[in-house]
């Protein structure tokens, strides 16, 4: 079987972690953000996308510290997981914290080329959601919205979920891309890796 994972995207390695604005790498060259709530699936589409097990860190527990977590891929390429959250009870300050950071660097960072937005297929289109889409619509950031999980439906249910998170997609004027995608089993990996090629500007995959 072919190998499809980027072999530029096999060797990304863990660089820093921001807790503030103040904190961020030089802002040059070409980046891509993860971003998701908590448990959507974010940190296994990352190792799924990498090829790495354990790059990002995978976990059901909520509240970790709230980081921009910086992958790179060689001077020029990064990958970037931006913090989640979406439990119930997320405290004040957390929600806060996470605000800031992230409407820093959504505002500031040019070198972010492209945002993937993991939603768990079956609880797509939350708040958290909601918002990252009105900061790419603002700051004319492209996103590709993987629809994660989707081996836990059925084909037939993936499919309407997707259908409904398209049709949802079209209110916000922001370059969108939505597909069905499982970490389990690595459905949808051609999709996104072609469009991070796109974005970080990397050979196109070959899949001979
Ligand atoms: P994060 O909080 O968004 O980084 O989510 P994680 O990647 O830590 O995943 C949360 C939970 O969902 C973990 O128990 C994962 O094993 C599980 N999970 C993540 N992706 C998939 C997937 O594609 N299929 C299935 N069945 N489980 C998944």
């Amino acid at each position: 079987m072919a190998e499809l994972r980027h072999p530029a995207l096999r060797r990304a390695f863990f660089t820093m972690a921001a807790n503030a604005i103040s904190q961020l790498p030089a802002d040059n060259g070409l980046e891509v953000g993860f971003a998701g709530r908590s448990n959507a699936g974010k940190s296994s589409a990352v190792n799924t996308i990498t090829g790495q097990n354990s790059l990002a860190r995978t976990s059901k527990t909520p509240g970790r510290t709230q980081q921009i977590i910086f992958f790179s891929l060689d001077e020029q390429r990064r990958l970037v997981d931006l913090p989640g959250y979406g439990f119930a009870k997320v405290p004040f300050e957390v929600k806060d914290h996470w605000r800031n950071l992230m409407e820093g660097y959504f505002r500031q960072r040019a070198s972010l080329k492209g945002l993937v937005l993991v939603m768990d297929v079956r609880h797509a289109m939350r708040d958290y959601d909601q918002i990252m889409l009105d900061w790419c619509e603002a700051t004319k950031t492209p996103v590709h919205v993987l629809l994660t999980k989707s081996d836990k439906l059925s084909r037939g249910a993936a499919s309407n979920e997707l259908q409904k998170v398209r049709k949802e997609l079209q209110k916000w004027k922001v370059d969108h891309e939505v597909q069905l995608f499982s970490s389990l089993n690595a459905v949808g990996l051609e999709p996104v890796l072609a469009k991070l090629c796109t974005w970080l500007d990397l050979p196109p995959l070959e899949t001979t």
